[in-house]
């Protein structure tokens, strides 16, 4: 059974990895968010692609679930000595992949090109797309004005009030070569527990991939457990955009996207509203704090996909 998976940084690069537990390598292909990406020293940065590239080849850090392990930080102390720039944390081994990836962006190659040759050199067997190659940054419109994603993200730790999203360019953008094959080959799309609105919304919103997604059947895990998010803004998100932080919240983000919709055992009472809605619901733990967890999670998904 071939799967094609949706993903953002931390919560994507988890389900991603229980995938890659379970199925051969040429039956997973995932798209990741680019909107994330950003300019920073003069080089080009891609949390999410890189979140679940290390992730899968083993060179994550799992205590911040971002950058690589075994890190050291003389380039940053550098940086900082120097009063440069140093909001952005990029450790020495984690520079070198944006080193390499912007030299070769400068030289006219494209980022998906790049990536599957990083991929390639990382031993990653399942294929890995950014969602397109051009630039489509995520600006966030918040009581404070218009920011940069990495600005309200990172330098202003999510704490400006939220009002609405935009994703600048994705109108010329185009989905990365091999994305729509990869949808079109695709028995099932899982959209993983990613933030939907900065981490999915941005994949969905390239021209032509959602309505190839809508042609296929979709199943999505819930990001919120419990009404809270495991990490990260998603639940201040929906709070601050005046809607309840819930699962059910995401299955109605998603609407008529989905077959299915995978929620935490903690929100079981939220299924009968969801099977008002005419959404499939499956109910198992869906927190993964080890590598196993991630692998249950994955096998249960795929059998009850199966099954249906
Ligand atoms: P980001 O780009 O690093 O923010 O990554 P994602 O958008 O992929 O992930 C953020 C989302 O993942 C948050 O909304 C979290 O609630 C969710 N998340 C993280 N870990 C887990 C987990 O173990 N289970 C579930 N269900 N969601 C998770």
């Amino acid at each position: 059974m071939k799967i094609t998976a949706l993903a953002g940084g931390v919560g994507g690069a988890k389900m991603v990895d229980g995938l890659a537990q379970i199925l051969p390598a040429k039956d997973l292909t995932v798209i990741v968010n680019t909107g994330d990406d950003f300019e920073h020293l003069g080089h080009k940065i891609c949390p999410d692609l890189d979140t679940v590239c290390y992730t899968l080849a083993g060179l994550a850090n799992p205590e911040t679930g971002w950058g690589r392990k075994f890190e050291s930080w003389g380039a940053m102390e550098s940086i900082s000595a120097l009063g440069g720039p140093d909001w952005f944390r990029l450790g020495d081994r984690d520079l070198g992949t944006h080193l390499e990836r912007t030299r070769r962006l400068r030289m006219g190659q494209t980022l998906s090109q790049i990536t599957t040759d990083f991929c390639s050199a990382w031993e990653i067997g399942p294929g890995i797309l950014p969602m397109c190659d051009e630039a489509t940054p995520t600006m966030v419109l918040t009581e404070q004005g218009e920011l940069a994603f990495q600005d309200y993200f990172v330098a202003r730790h999510c704490e400006p009030q939220v009002l609405s999203f935009r994703f600048a360019n994705i109108e010329n953008s185009r989905p990365a070569p091999g994305v729509i094959e990869a949808i079109k080959a695709a028995d099932h799309v899982i959209i993983c527990p990613s933030n939907p609105w900065v981490s999915i919304d941005p994949i969905l919103s390239v021209p032509g991939i959602k309505d190839e997604v809508g042609k296929k059947h979709v199943v999505a895990v819930s990001p919120i457990i419990g009404g809270k998010a495991v990490k990260g803004p998603a639940a201040k998100m929906f709070a601050e955009l005046g809607i309840t932080p819930s699962a059910q919240a995401v299955a109605q983000h998603y609407g008529s996207l989905l077959d299915g919709f995978i929620l935490d055992n903690v929100d079981e009472e939220q299924v009968e509203l969801m099977e008002s809605m005419e959404t499939t619901t499956f109910v198992t733990n869906t927190l993964m704090k080890t590598s196993e967890d991630q692998a249950q999670l994955a096998q249960e998904i795929v059998d009850w996909i199966n099954s249906r």
